[in-house]
């Protein structure tokens, strides 16, 4: 079996968030299952480093003529743990600071980029000799490869013959731009109506995704069943109901090689379930020296590593913030994103400098010691597709306390309503009080050592590696190459 997943970003190349790990992570778990796995993205040359990750050209080059202009993207490659990444290389489209824009807004050009990126993915193919049985799509930045195939490819019978998978890793960013760039991108007027990439007067990218993909999947099963009323849905509900015989879902997993507190290398400590006590408070120890924070044993620290946006839950923590401050616990924050929340967490850390520490950026170094270094990790989001935070916080021996929605619900049992089981806290409603509640449910269970441990001790025991959701990606894959 043949398959190519296409994303926008992938670690270890270039990543702003759980995609890049997942299109990083999915490949290598195909590929020990022994499909014949391979990875598309765009070339961000001030993010790629050509020497470290040992890249050298194909010698195929891909010509298009796209928004009144003749352009060339020269296609590279590397094996990343044998796997063969390819990369998409347009100066004019991806040598710039950041992947998709700058703290002032988006790229202005993003229709045309992630267009052209799609076309070029297409093209290449057969000068490459690698046309795919599959190519499985990832967002809406990859959303027209299979608009492309089905429009313009569709008289190619290698190409148009590919079976397309998109999956939807945050129905919010749906790529939504004015529709005269219609003919500038390549498409035929005709596509432009309510049953294809028309939606309220704008093109829709990830609509078009989903209405002309083989099939479309999700990141959890609750998500999959969430996006499909308009709550959740982002004005794409409908579109879904009607596919919903195609739609799936399957649960990310992490890559317990690079998330792995007995090898970690950033860490102050490694440690395992054997000597998870020692290592927990050594770990604890050097993160609160580092941030600043005094150290006891009686004060659970809570580690927050996220984007800041309303989506994680960030308006529900400033509603309950005073209460939450006043709790016997200590905070260790790292996130960027709304500028609200930054200046909500910079301004507690200041009025409470024993009990917030607060670092704005993105820093994958500290992230690993907050999960490694924390006792509880908060994620109260108000939609979750999956969520990656609460599986390597679980790996790390820090407990969740989440809202139970999408990724979240399907991952986390409470503790306090499955005391035999549970290894989580988790509240329903998105509430102030039901966060509030969660928070104290941890930190009552948290004051009895023993009881804590065996939480500890079930959540690190827990198995959230790739193998189990690869072999579902690759079902899903027979069932449309069969068709
Ligand atoms: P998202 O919706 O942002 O994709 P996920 O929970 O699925 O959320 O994945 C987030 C990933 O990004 C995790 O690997 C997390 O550790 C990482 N991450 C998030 N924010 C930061 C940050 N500020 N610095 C470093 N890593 C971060």
């Amino acid at each position: 079996m043949k398959v190519l997943v296409v994303s926008s970003e992938v670690y270890p190349f270039a990543k702003t968030g759980g995609l890049a790990d997942v299109a990083g992570s999915l490949p290598l778990a195909l590929k020990k299952a022994g499909v014949d796995v391979r990875i598309a993205m765009p070339l961000y040359t001030r993010k790629i480093d050509r020497c470290r990750f040992n890249l050298s050209s194909t010698g195929v080059s891909i010509e298009l003529e796209m928004a009144g202009k003749r352009r060339v993207g020269f296609i590279d490659r590397t094996d990343y743990e044998e796997v063969p990444v390819y990369f998409v290389d347009e100066r004019e489209f991806f040598d710039r600071d950041e992947l998709y824009g700058t703290p002032e807004g988006d790229y202005p050009d993003n229709w045309l980029r992630f267009a052209f990126f799609a076309r070029a993915v297409i093209e290449m193919l057969k000068p490459l000799n690698f046309v795919p049985d599959i190519i499985h799509l990832n967002d809406w930045q990859t959303a027209l490869i299979p608009v492309y195939l089905k429009e313009v490819y569709r008289h190619d019978p290698e190409l148009s013959s590919i079976k397309t998978l998109i999956t939807i890793h945050n129905i919010a960013y749906q790529g939504q731009f004015d529709s005269w760039i219609i003919p500038e991108i390549g498409l035929p007027w005709s596509v432009y109506h309510m049953e294809a990439l028309e939606f309220y007067g704008k093109v829709n990218y990830l609509k078009g995704g989903i209405v002309y993909s083989d099939a479309i999947n999700t990141v959890s099963p609750t998500y999959a069943k969430e996006i499909q009323t308009p709550e959740y849905g982002y004005g794409l509900d409908g579109i879904l109901r009607k596919r919903s015989a195609d739609l799936y879902g399957i649960l990310n997993g992490i890559d317990y090689r690079t998330w792995d507190p007995q090898t970690d290398k950033h860490i102050y400590f490694n440690y395992s379930l054997e000597n998870f006590e020692t290592g927990k408070t050594e770990n604890k120890k050097g993160l609160l020296r580092e941030q600043g924070l005094p150290y006891s044993p009686d004060v659970p620290v809570v580690g927050i590593v996220s984007r800041l946006a309303a989506q994680k839950g960030f308006d529900l923590i400033k509603d309950a913030l005073d209460e939450i401050a006043g709790l016997n616990l200590q905070f260790v924050v790292l996130g960027s994103g709304d500028k609200i929340y930054q200046d909500m967490f910079v301004e507690i850390a200041k009025k409470l400098p024993e009990k917030f520490a607060v670092t704005i950026g993105f820093d994958p170094v500290l992230a690993r010691k907050i999960y490694a270094g924390s006792d509880m990790f908060l994620m109260p989001s108000r939609y979750e597709p999956c969520g990656l935070g609460q599986m390597i916080a679980l790996r790390y021996g820090s407990i969740p306390i989440v809202r139970k929605t999408g990724g979240l619900a399907d991952t986390i049992i409470d503790y306090d309503s499955d005391p035999e089981n549970g290894y989580g806290f988790m509240f329903e409603r998105y509430e102030p009080s039901e966060l509030v509640d969660a928070i104290k449910r941890a930190l009552k269970a948290y004051s009895n050592r023993e009881k804590w441990l065996e939480i500890v001790r079930r959540g690190m025991s827990l198995d959230f590696s790739w193998d189990a959701s690869a072999k579902k990606y690759i079902e899903l894959y027979r069932k449309l190459i069969v068709g």
